[in-house]
């Protein structure tokens, strides 16, 4: 057996090939035609540009790139990443891994994905703003974006504002398209978001994560029982992901969260961290070192290693590798990030006993709202506000219909309980928690049915492939 640090250093963390390779361990044991799964596997499109910025009176050139992953739906969905660690095989990665999701939630979406290759800390609100309307003009000129061709979303260095930049850029490119504002989803509210749509991916993992207790036989395997109060959780990245995960798991559920880092390091509180504290500590600071409600941890990775029962990454790819997998002590890995296990290590915690629930499912609240988001674009409208009223003048009939019978009265509070008609972010949300919790049990559902797929990782892939191969057969191949 090779030595730990050999192991790691040999290790391929080329994100391309750790999903082609979590795909063939699925496709594997499908009986599907051997053309159709290359076919499903492979990249369809990328483009890759270099573009000039004028700051002043110097120009800098910058790499993008936008990958389309599958067409079998249209459009094609997938966030913008802003990283100086973009590579064209992490976005291709990325692009494929959207494919999949969007089919494990039956969002009807291909997958797509894109970047660009910097670091935003290091550019003024206005360079950056330069920078992602230049890219969304390439986009424009090559056909990339638009809303029944590519729709982008936030990612890692991205978010509200520069989705804003982005939808503001292709109006002004296409003039007098009525639907322009579904070019892109995850938008301020004030410009055409969805309320719900910032929290979604938090919110899908909590609901994720909140799904898998409901199944206590299959937990009691990975040494978990009881529900989630009091569970001790520890989460990597303190970005838009990893602030909502903590949030919602602390506040809604009882959890208790144990630790937290981030790029710079992190911070550890074996009672619990106060979310609230330790994120306007953060805001004040620009970071987690030195918050007085906990001890600091040192390294970004440091936090990954903290014992927990539930080990969230939020951050990004290749954090738990065969270098630190044997330092890490929980009982659960419950993937926020994209791709945040290495397959080696994934094959070690798996012989562990570890239980993982994976990334190609956990995080898919954000694609899943952004579906939402696109839809009230196209309809113009927002959700409830055709039913709402009416709801509620139902509901007062009812509880009046009781009180009569009854002979007794509803005190106020419950009367405005129950008389509250759906807002457009309880929609949302009960929409969101629909589609986490069946697409786990359908995940959970082919685990049991064949007990080859081994895990929900290749059992969540095994779905995916199934529902992108029906659409493929149902459709056939253009000439
Ligand atoms: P973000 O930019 O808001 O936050 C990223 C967080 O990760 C920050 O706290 C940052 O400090 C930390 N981080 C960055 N590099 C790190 C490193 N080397 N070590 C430790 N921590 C590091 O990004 P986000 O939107 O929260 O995305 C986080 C992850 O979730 C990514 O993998 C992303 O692909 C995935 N994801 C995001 C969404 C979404 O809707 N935003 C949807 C699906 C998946």
């Amino acid at each position: 057996m090779q030595t730990g640090t050999r192991a790691a250093a040999q290790e391929d963390l080329n994100l391309w090939n750790i999903v082609s390779r979590q795909f063939d361990r699925a496709a594997a044991t499908m009986d599907l035609p051997e053309g159709l799964l290359r076919q499903i596997k492979a990249c369809n499109a990328v483009y890759y540009v270099q573009f000039p910025v004028r700051f002043g009176d110097r120009y800098e050139i910058f790499e993008g790139w936008r990958a389309e992953h599958s067409q079998h739906r249209k459009p094609t969905k997938g966030g913008i990443r802003y990283s100086e660690m973009v590579t064209q095989d992490e976005i291709m990665a990325l692009a494929a891994l959207m494919t999949y999701k969007c089919a494990i939630v039956d969002v009807p979406f291909g997958g797509s994905k894109g970047g660009i290759c910097f670091n935003p800390k290091k550019y003024t609100r206005d360079q950056v703003e330069k920078i992602t309307r230049r890219y969304t003009a390439e986009l424009v000129r090559k056909n990339f974006i638009g809303p029944g061709i590519n729709v982008p979303a936030p990612d890692l260095g991205t978010g509200e504002q520069e989705m804003a930049w982005i939808a503001d850029t292709f109006e002004a490119l296409t003039p007098g398209h009525v639907d322009s504002l579904a070019s892109v989803t995850g938008k301020p509210v004030t410009q055409g978001g969805i309320r719900g749509r910032k929290e979604a991916t938090g919110r899908g993992v909590q609901y994720g994560i909140r799904e898998a207790f409901k199944h206590k036989a299959d937990l009691k395997k990975f040494g978990l029982s009881g529900g989630l109060e009091g569970k001790r959780v520890a989460i990597q990245g303190f970005g838009n992901v990893g602030y909502h995960v903590a949030k919602f798991l602390s506040e809604e559920d009882g959890c208790r969260i144990v630790a937290i880092g981030d790029v710079a390091g992190g911070v550890i509180n074996r009672d619990g961290l106060n979310i609230n504290h330790l994120s306007e500590y953060r805001d004040m600071t620009g970071g987690l070192k030195g918050f007085p409600g906990g001890k600091d941890l040192p390294g970004p990775r440091d936090v990954l290693e903290a014992e927990c029962d539930i080990l969230v990454p939020a951050a990004l790819e290749n954090q738990i590798t065969l270098e630190n997998v044997d330092r890490i002590r929980t009982k659960m890995v419950a993937e926020a990030a994209n791709g945040p296990t290495t397959p080696g290590a994934d094959e070690r915690l798996n012989q562990r006993g570890v239980m993982i629930i994976p990334d190609i499912y956990l995080n898919a609240g954000g694609v899943t709202v952004s579906y939402f988001e696109w839809t009230k674009n196209l309809s113009h409208i927002r959700y409830g506000r055709m039913e709402k009223r009416l709801d509620e003048i139902y509901r007062d009939r009812l509880v009046q219909t009781i009180e009569q019978v009854t002979g007794r009265t509803v005190a106020d509070k419950q009367r405005r309980e129950l008389l509250k008609g759906a807002d457009e972010v309880d929609l949302v949300n009960s929409g969101l928690e629909g589609s986490m919790q069946n697409a786990y049990r359908e995940i959970r559902e082919a685990l049991l049915a064949d007990p080859r797929l081994g895990d929900l990782r290749t059992a969540a892939f095994a779905v995916a492939i199934t529902k992108v191969a029906r659409s493929y057969m149902e459709l056939g191949v253009f000439p």
